[in-house]
């Protein structure tokens, strides 16, 4: 015999060598039956070799003894079984059976498949130590055609089982598991040999309280569900059916057959949740979705939900199954109802708004088609009580707004950045003429060439953002004439604070300013006017004795009759001016006729005309159009005019330009316009001209303009100064023709 290294290399207690010793040692006949039995005998170490065979397996397998000696076990059989036969060897070791008795397939040396029967025992020694393993193996006896039948069929069971996607698990009464199929293992991840023999709750025991014992599971009746854990300690949910075994009529176990249907579960979970989601979606909106259709010829509704339901105060159980007149007041579903048919005719885009209990909502509908037929309408309401409440307030506020700017006696207007006009009410176009279409999108054509400056700072604070208030100054109106005006500007501001435009607020305050100054010269005034009658009569008086006394002298003092000449008209003149005063006190005194002011102002031009010429002045005078006569006090409008020229000639220091231009505005309005380029009077001083005894000369009267005023305003005129420090002095006078219509009249 070969000496053959043990190929586990492991120390066997049955040494080849020593198996002859063996056999006589455990039984003295032993060892004849053993070699000559026809039975196929075998001696297998523990580790599964082929230790010794006896003749008859050796003719069996169509092996010599040398041949098989230190070959697996395993290696002459088909592997089929060879999982269950571990098992069984392992339990034939641990004690827990005697013997094994199977059937397996034989591979014969030349290739052949023999079935077989083949027994199994374990051989101990004295101490119970085992030492080898005995094994019969005999050809099965060939098998009957109703064998033949039954063993096909048993085959067929067996691919059916073995095959079957499901997890197919027997066991028997007592729950102990008698089978597993390859579906079941993969199920749970254990092998058959880890669950055959095993208590079926042993496996899922512990994930089901309720079932209990083994006992339980193998009686359920229906389909049940269970948790089990699977090898790798995941839970795995488990659809199963139990299916009776019954041979000849009595139950002998049970077919358990189970499904995997954690994926199955987890999907029809998040299938509950997405629709739970859906659900709590539906109810949480706080407006309102509802579906209907119509049946019988009602609108049924089918769906309605949400938070703006509930502040209706329904409930979805109020409206669902439930026809629109079994909801609302009759004559809201009328109205209702009227919008839902033409939903369901087919109208994509129905909305309508209703009010109920305060609440004001919109729903818009929209028809869901099947197959090219409306089969429900879909609804969906939101709440615009507040948009409502909104929108009426802002239309009030707009409105308020609108009438109050249209209605003030201020002139208000909107510019955009660029200053162009985008606004302007009615009482801008009356304060200044202009008719709000010449003024869109063109900047305002108000203010006078010599405010440039101003308007240039204003436009600079207000795109600083500041705000200008109550600033008093004049603006231009479209005939020429200046206004005195408060002006208040801000700007305006968008949400985010951004300046958009600008906003005027003009008020005139020509009136005001006219009252204002009236009162004020008006004391100073009559304080003059009193003192003038009063020093006139005093004056007028002593003068007629004088005159009358030179006159007497005259006649007899002859020679000397120049001198005469000389005092005479210089009392004439002491006796004009003294009566010039007493016009200031009662300008009734003055008499008007119809006049020709070209003549006037040619003869004014040709008085001042050498003194001009001295001073080294320039003085122009101009008609720009024809002018009418008109109803004045010839003398007192030459006093009026050599008053101005005179001013104007005193403020040239030298060489120097006095401009008079005369103009027809309108019809009956005649302008004269002096314009000198003289040393020009400061702002602040303004006011102050024409106040009696207001005077910047050394030896100025400061009555001058005082009667220029009185004068213009006699003949219902006005006179308006303007002048830029430096620059020069423009004084406008404005004469009508027919004073105050006709209140003055011609004195013959
Ligand atoms: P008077 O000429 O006696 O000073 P007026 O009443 O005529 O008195 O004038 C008052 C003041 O007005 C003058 O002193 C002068 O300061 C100022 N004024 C009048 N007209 C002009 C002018 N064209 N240019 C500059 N200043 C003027
Ligand atoms: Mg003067």
């Amino acid at each position: 015999m070969n000496r053959v290294n043990n190929p586990l290399n492991v120390t066997t207690s049955a040494d080849p060598d020593n198996i002859q010793g063996l056999l006589s040692r455990t039984e003295p006949s032993f060892a004849s039956i053993f070699e000559y039995t026809t039975v196929g005998m075998a001696l297998i170490s523990l580790h599964g070799h082929w230790m010794r065979m006896n003749s008859s397996m050796c003719s069996l397998s169509g092996y010599a003894e040398e041949d098989l000696l230190y070959k697996e076990l395993h290696e002459l059989f088909l592997p089929d079984e060879k999982i269950k036969m571990r098992a069984r060897i392992s339990q034939l070791l641990s004690g827990d059976i005697r013997t094994i008795h199977m059937e397996k397939k034989l591979i014969q040396k030349e290739g052949n498949i023999l079935g077989v029967e083949c027994d199994m025992s374990l051989v101990r020694d004295a101490y119970n130590q085992p030492l080898y393993f005995i094994s019969q193996i005999r050809p099965l006896p060939p098998k009957s055609e109703m064998e033949q039948k039954l063993a096909e069929s048993e085959q067929r069971y067996k691919s059916l089982i073995e095959h079957n996607p499901a997890g197919i698990l027997t066991c028997d009464l007592n729950g102990l598991i008698k089978n597993v199929n390859p579906a079941m293992e993969r199920i749970l991840g254990y092998i058959e040999s880890d669950m055959i023999g095993q208590p079926v709750n042993h496996f899922w025991g512990k994930e089901n309280e309720d079932i209990g014992s083994s006992d339980n599971v193998v009686m359920q009746a229906d389909n049940y569900m269970l948790r089990v854990s699977h090898k790798n300690g995941g839970i795995i949910e488990l659809g199963l059916k139990n299916v009776p075994i019954i041979v000849n009529g009595t139950i002998e176990g049970v077919y358990l057959i189970a499904r995997d249907i954690t994926q199955h579960n987890k999907d029809r979970e998040s299938l509950r949740v997405a629709q739970q989601d859906l659900h709590d979606t539906v109810r949480r909106q706080q407006g309102m979705t509802m579906k209907f259709r119509q049946m019988r010829g009602k609108f049924i509704h089918t769906l309605c939900d949400g938070e703006l339901l509930y502040r209706l105060g329904y409930k979805p159980s109020n409206i669902l199954g439930n026809d629109l007149y079994k909801i609302w007041p009759f004559y809201m579903a009328v109205n209702i109802e009227s919008y839902y048919s033409k939903s369901w005719n087919g109208d994509q885009n129905v909305m309508y708004e209703t009010t109920f209990r305060g609440i004001t909502y919109l729903t818009s509908l929209r028809p869901i088609y099947e197959n090219g037929r409306v089969v429900e309408v879909i609804g969906s309401c939101v709440d615009i009580t507040e948009r409502k409440r909104m929108e009426t307030e802002l239309r009030e506020t707009k409105e308020l707004l609108e009438s109050f700017i249209n209605n003030t006696t201020d002139a208000i207007c909107v510019l955009d950045l660029h200053a162009c006009v985008i606004s302007v009410n009615t009482a801008y176009e009356q304060i200044f003429g202009w008719h709000s279409n010449e003024l869109l999108n063109r900047t305002l054509p108000i203010y006078p060439a010599y405010l440039e400056e101003q308007r240039r700072e204003i436009y600079e604070m207000l795109k600083a953002g500041k705000q200008i208030s109550g600033l008093e100054t004049v603006r231009l109106r479209k005939d020429g004439q200046l206004v005195h005006v408060s002006v208040t500007k801000t700007p305006i501001k968008n949400e985010k604070g951004e300046i958009i435009g600008f906003a005027g607020i003009t008020r005139d305050i020509t009136e005001r300013k006219r009252t204002e100054e009236l009162l004020r010269k008006s004391d100073k005034l009559s304080v003059a006017g009193q003192l003038a009658a009063g020093l006139a009569h005093e004056i007028r008086n002593p003068l007629t004795s004088l005159r009358g006394f030179l006159q007497l002298l005259q006649s007899d003092m002859k020679g000397k009759q120049h001198y005469f000449d000389i005092m005479l008209s210089e009392l004439d003149r002491i006796n004009f001016i003294v009566s010039e005063f007493l016009v200031i006190a009662k300008p009734e005194a003055i008499h008007y006729k119809k006049s020709d002011l070209q003549g006037i102002l040619q003869t004014v031009v040709a008085l001042l005309e050498t003194q001009a010429v001295l001073c080294n002045v320039e003085l122009i005078l101009e008609f720009e159009s024809e002018i009418p006569e008109l109803i004045c006090s010839e003398m007192h409008l030459k006093q009026l005019f050599i008053n101005l020229v005179k001013n104007a000639m005193e403020a040239i220091p030298k060489d120097g330009q006095i401009k008079m231009t005369v103009s027809l505005q309108g019809t009956d309005l005649i302008r004269v316009r002096t314009v000198d380029n003289g040393c020009g009077i400061p702002e602040e001083r303004l006011k102050q001209l024409g106040e009696p005894f207001y005077t910047t000369k050394e030896k100025g009267t400061g009555l001058g303009l005082m009667m220029c005023f009185k004068i213009v305003e006699a003949h219902k005129g006005t006179m308006t100064i303007q002048s830029q420090l430096g620059e020069g002095t423009m004084i406008d006078v404005f004469l009508p023709t027919q004073p105050n219509n006709g209140e003055i009249v011609e004195s013959t």
